[in-house]
C-alpha cells in the first residue's frame, strides 16, 4: 500500500508540487481554457489594451490566465441584452435552459474538475462532487418550472374573483464566492430560470474561469447567449454599483463576506431592487453528553474538513460536553491526523491549499493570537509555502478570542466546552451571525431544545450535511436574509401579482 503524502516539507522544487505543475498544465492545454475563454469573455470581443484579470493557481502561485474584464461603460449593452430577452420571454419558467444546462455541465464533468481544481485548489474528488451538486440544481428547478404557480379563489367581501400569480423579477445580478465557484452559480441561475429571469453574474476575482466556462457550455448546448452573461472584474466594486445603477436589473443575489453584502443592500435601496444576500457564518458544533460518537465524527469530519474549511456553514466552534471532552477531542485529532495536504490533483489529497496565501496567513495568525492568550495547538504548525496549511485543532480557547468569533475559513477546530445544554445554547447563540449549527444528540428531548433555541437559519442534527437543491439555504443576523433551494428559493425571484376580477354577480 502507498503511504499517504504529506506536504510538511513541501519547497517549491518538491515533486508533488512539479507533478502538480504538470497537471495544471496539462489541463490548460487539453481544454484550451484560458486561450479560448478569454478570448470570448463576456461573450463579446476583447477590446484591446483593456484591462485583464489575472487568474492564479493558488497551490504553485503560477498565473494561469489573464481575462479581459468588463469595464462600467460595458454595463448598459449587458443591460439591454439581458433585459430584451426577459422582454422576449415575458418572464416564463424556462425548463429547456435547465435541461440544456444540467446536460451540458453533465457532459464536461472532467473539464469542469480540472477547472475548478486549478483555480480554486479544491481537490479534484471535490471538484467532482461540485459539479453533481451544481447539477441537482438545474434539475431540482426543471422539475420545479412546471409547478402551478399561483391560486384562484372567491374574495369574501366583493364577491370578485381574485388570482394569484407569481412572475419572474425580471433580469438578476449575481455575484459569487471563490469556494464553491460552480455550485453557487447554478443555485442562483437554476431558481432565475425557473422564474424566468436571465442572468448576468459577476464571479470572484479567483475564480472567473469557471463561470466563463460554464458560459460557454450554456452556448454550446444552445442555451441563449443572454440568459447567463458574465462580467469578469479586477475591481468588482465599481462595476457592481454600475449595475445596480441601472434600475432595469430587478435582483441582486449575493454570496460572501458580510461587508459586501451590506454595501450590496444599500446599492440595492435606490431602485428597490430585490436582494438575497448569503454572507458569513459562525456555526457553533455542538457535542451533547448523549452524542453517539461515531455520528459525531462523521457529521465533524464533513462539517470541518470538507473543502478544506472553506465553506461558509464549516463548523467554527466545536462546544463538547465536558464528559465527552476527551473522547471527542481525540476524534478531533485523528481525524486531522489523517487528512493529506496536498495538490488538489494529486489523489491522495484530502486537503488541497486554500485560496490563498493572505488566507492561510489570516488564519494562522488568529491561531497564533489564541495560543498567545493560552489555548493549547494540537497539530503540524510549521509554515508550508504558499497557501498550503495543515489541519489544526485548538482546545482552552476563550470566547473573547479571534478564533472563536470570527469565520476562520481554515481546516483549524477549536474547542470549549460545557456543563449543561442553557450555557451551550447561549454560547452558541453569542454571535451575530446566524447561518447554520449543529447538534450531535441521542435525545428526542434535546433535539427539541436546540432545534427550537438556536438563532440560525439551518440546524444540522445528527449530521454534517445539510445542503441539498430542495432546502431553503441561508441565514438570519448578519448571515443575511433570503433563501436559495426549495420553493422558497424560487419566490425569491419571482413577484407577487394579484388579479381582482369582477364576476356577473358582484
Ligand atoms: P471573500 O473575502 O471571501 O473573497 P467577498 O465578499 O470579498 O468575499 O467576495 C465575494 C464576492 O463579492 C466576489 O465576487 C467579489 O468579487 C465581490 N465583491 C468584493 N468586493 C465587492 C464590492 N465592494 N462590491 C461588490 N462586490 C464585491
Amino acid at each position: 500500500m502507498t503511504e499517504p503524502k504529506v506536504l510538511t516539507d513541501l519547497t517549491l522544487t518538491d515533486p508533488i508540487l512539479t507533478e502538480h505543475r504538470s497537471r495544471a498544465a496539462e489541463v490548460l492545454g487539453q481544454t484550451l481554457v484560458a486561450e479560448s475563454l478569454s478570448a470570448h469573455a463576456n461573450g463579446r470581443p476583447v477590446r484591446p489594451g483593456g484591462r485583464l484579470l489575472e487568474v492564479s493557481d493558488p497551490a504553485s502561485g503560477d498565473v494561469i490566465a489573464h481575462i479581459p474584464t468588463l469595464e462600467s461603460y460595458d454595463v448598459p449593452d449587458v443591460v439591454q441584452h439581458a433585459a430584451a430577452s426577459f422582454g422576449r420571454h415575458a418572464g416564463q419558467p424556462q425548463l429547456g435552459w435547465l435541461m440544456a444546462a444540467a446536460e451540458a455541465v453533465e457532459r464536461n464533468v472532467d473539464t469542469f474538475a480540472a477547472v475548478m481544481t486549478l483555480e480554486s485548489g479544491k481537490t479534484e474528488r471535490e471538484a467532482r462532487g461540485e459539479v453533481g451538486y451544481a447539477v441537482s440544481f438545474l434539475r431540482w428547478f426543471a422539475a420545479r418550472a412546471s409547478d402551478p404557480a399561483g391560486a384562484h379563489y372567491r374574495l369574501m367581501t366583493t364577491g370578485q374573483d381574485c388570482t394569484v400569480r407569481f412572475v419572474g423579477v425580471g433580469p438578476v445580478l449575481i455575484v459569487t464566492p471563490w469556494n464553491f465557484p460552480l455550485a453557487m452559480i447554478t443555485r442562483k441561475v437554476a431558481a432565475a430560470w425557473a422564474a424566468g429571469c436571465p442572468v448576468i453574474c459577476k464571479p470572484a476575482e479567483a475564480t472567473p474561469l469557471t463561470a466563463l466556462l460554464f458560459a460557454q457550455v450554456c452556448r454550446e448546448a444552445s442555451v441563449p447567449e443572454a440568459a447567463f452573461q458574465v462580467a469578469v472584474a479586477d475591481d468588482p466594486g465599481p462595476l457592481v454599483a454600475s449595475f445596480l445603477a441601472d434600475r432595469r436589473i430587478r435582483k441582486v443575489s449575493f454570496t460572501g463576506s458580510t461587508r459586501v453584502g451590506q454595501i450590496i443592500a444599500r446599492a440595492a435601496a435606490d431602485h428597490m431592487q430585490r436582494v438575497s444576500l448569503e454572507l458569513g457564518g459562525n456555526a457553533a458544533f455542538v457535542v451533547c453528553a448523549d452524542a453517539d460518537m461515531d455520528v459525531a465524527t462523521k457529521a465533524m469530519s464533513v462539517a470541518k474538513f470538507r473543502n478544506a474549511g472553506q465553506t461558509c456553514i464549516a463548523a467554527n466552534r466545536f462546544l463538547v460536553h465536558r464528559s465527552r471532552r476527551e473522547e471527542f477531542v481525540a476524534a478531533l485529532r485523528s481525524t486531522a491526523d489523517r487528512q493529506v495536504v496536498g495538490s488538489g490533483f494529486d489523489r491522495l489529497t484530502t486537503l488541497g491549499p486554500l485560496i490563498s496565501a493572505s488566507q492561510r496567513q489570516r488564519a494562522q495568525e488568529l491561531v497564533d493570537e489564541a495560543r498567545m492568550a493560552g489555548a493549547d495547538v494540537y497539530g503540524k504548525c510549521e509554515e508550508l509555502p504558499g497557501s498550503f496549511m495543515s489541519p489544526l485543532v485548538v482546545t482552552n480557547v476563550s470566547p473573547d478570542s479571534g478564533l472563536w468569533q470570527e469565520e476562520i475559513f481554515a481546516p483549524v477546530a477549536t474547542v470549549a466546552t460545557f456543563d449543561t445544554d442553557e450555557e451551550a445554547i447561549s454560547l452558541a447563540n453569542d454571535t451575530p451571525y446566524g447561518l447554520a449549527n449543529y447538534v450531535m444528540t441521542s435525545s428526542l428531548a434535546r433535539r427539541h431544545a436546540y432545534v427550537n433555541q438556536l438563532a440560525s437559519g439551518m440546524i444540522g442534527v445528527n449530521t454534517g450535511a445539510i445542503s441539498d437543491a430542495g432546502a431553503p439555504f441561508g441565514g438570519v443576523g448578519l448571515s443575511g436574509y433570503g433563501r436559495e433551494g426549495g420553493g422558497e428559493g424560487l419566490r425569491e425571484y419571482q413577484e407577487c401579482r394579484y388579479v381582482a376580477e369582477a364576476t356577473a354577480c358582484s
